[in-house]
């Protein structure tokens, strides 16, 4: 059993996808080597081949196998935080510059899936953050407001409104944003696998990076192939899958695992009430729960699990009482499929830009919206990689901050989740 998830999500390959990748069989030298072949390391390596760049992909395991091919698929615009804070935060020219950014990062996604023409299942219907309580309902007012007036296609929704997209029963209101929307993952980083190899971008699956250190002017990456790689630039697009290749990097995330389940196909007249029109869905309560409807018309649910990968079916049985309970209609409903992967978050909910030194970038955190953020970010890198500009990058640069007690927080948050279970159980 691959140990990344318990059984396979549902999602899609498309037949001309690119499985197998191109061997490292000798050293080698390049413009930029990227470590990961999820969507930033693709997006990244596509961007960099695309504006000429030699570029080699070391990739550990197989394409799609990282939290690319595994999560939820829903496309969502934005960061955690509202423009306001992130004006706040990072003052007027940044934050400005920031909120354009994460303004747009749906549409990296859904503009490269046209003007590519990629095999990929996607519907652009919208996102909706439901709220369970009135403080939840406020913040999505505040929410809405504050992209309304940047003049972002959002909407606030009733309790009544928000029940008829959805379906479920509960929510006294929520929010709409129609830049958002839900693709199928895995066919979608498989087709950027392509796009990249098109590109002239040469990928090699199964061989993990060991060691990156300096060479002189360049990098040197020891890879599982035997033969190193060489290069100017290294970006490292491990994510919440990073191990101990850039120092600190993975001591200085959360990652969380996140759970998905899928339904049988749903019945003609549960897929006319049970998300109508094909939104996709994250819910307020401190434990979320997120959920969409896939292509074959499974109702595809996730949510946070234990912080270990799962062991067996019951991990998931959470999941299936929270649906019914949203959805009292799919009592007796098969569950057909059970997966998980790694989320990565930060204390501060940002994504982080590293440069522990010229030329080496780690990039990690996207607090559970890495489809948009991570396809954005790609061209961005490249942008940094080829003037040396910090301006072109939507984030500042920061150092790698590790976690004080790091390995401690894992107990913790089991007993963390285990609480806030209880206080949105309390809430209804
Ligand atoms: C279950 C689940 C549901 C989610 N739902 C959503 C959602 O609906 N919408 C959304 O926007 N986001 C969602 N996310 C988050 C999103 O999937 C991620 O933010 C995004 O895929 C991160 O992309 P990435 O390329 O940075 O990382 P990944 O796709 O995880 O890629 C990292 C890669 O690095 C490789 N690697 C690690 N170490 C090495 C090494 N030493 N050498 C070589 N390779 C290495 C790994 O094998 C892995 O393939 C979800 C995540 C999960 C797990």
């Amino acid at each position: 059993m691959n140990p990344l998830h318990f059984s396979q999500p549902v999602w899609r390959r498309s037949p001309r996808a690119l499985l197998a990748g191109e061997p490292i069989s000798a050293p080698e030298r390049v413009d930029l080597a990227v470590v990961g072949g999820g969507l930033q390391g693709l997006s990244t390596a596509y961007a960099a081949a695309g504006r000429g760049l030699s570029v080699r992909v070391i990739e550990a395991g197989k394409l799609g196998e990282g939290a690319s091919g595994l999560n939820g698929g829903q496309v969502i615009a934005g960061l955690k935080h509202d423009p306001e804070w992130l004006l706040r935060h990072f003052g007027e020219t940044r934050g400005s510059a920031l909120i354009d950014f994460a303004a747009g990062t749906a549409d990296a996604v859904f503009d490269l899936i046209h003007t590519e023409g990629l095999d990929v299942e996607q519907v652009r219907s919208g996102w909706i953050q439901a709220a369970h309580t009135p403080a939840a309902l406020a913040a999505a007012e505040e929410r809405n407001r504050q992209w309304q007036v940047r003049g972002a296609d959002v909407t606030l929704l009733n309790g009544a409104e928000v029940a008829l997209l959805t379906g479920a029963s509960g929510y006294l209101g929520g929010w709409l944003d129609r830049r958002g929307g839900t693709i199928d993952p895995l066919a979608f980083v498989l087709e950027l696998a392509r796009l990249a190899a098109q590109a002239g971008a040469r990928i090699a699956t199964d061989t993990r990076a060991i060691r990156v250190r300096r060479e002189g002017a360049d990098w040197q990456v020891d890879t599982s192939a035997g033969h190193p790689v060489r290069a100017r630039s290294v970006v490292v697009a491990t994510n919440a899958y990073s191990d101990r290749l850039v120092a600190g990097l993975s001591r200085s995330l959360l990652p969380l695992q996140s759970f998905q389940i899928a339904t049988a196909p749903l019945p003609a007249d549960l897929r006319e009430t049970i998300l109508p029109h094909g939104q996709a869905v994250a819910d307020s309560r401190r434990i979320s729960v997120y959920y969409r409807k896939s292509p074959e018309g499974r109702l595809v649910f996730g949510g946070r699990g234990r912080m270990g990968a799962p062991k067996s079916e019951a991990d998931f049985d959470h999941l299936q009482r929270a649906m019914v309970r949203l959805f009292p209609s799919l009592e007796g409903i098969a569950v057909e499929h059970r997966w998980s992967g790694r989320v990565s978050m930060t204390p501060d909910h940002l994504p982080h830009v590293h440069e522990p030194d010229k030329g080496l970038l780690a990039i990690a955190g996207c607090q559970g919206r890495g489809v948009g953020l991570m396809t954005a970010l790609g061209p961005r890198l490249v942008d940094y990689i080829q003037s040396g500009d910090p301006a072109a990058l939507p984030f500042p640069l920061s150092p790698i901050r590790p976690i004080p007690f790091h390995a401690l927080r894992a107990i913790g948050a089991d007993v963390a989740i285990a609480w806030r279970r209880m206080l949105d159980g309390l809430e209804g």
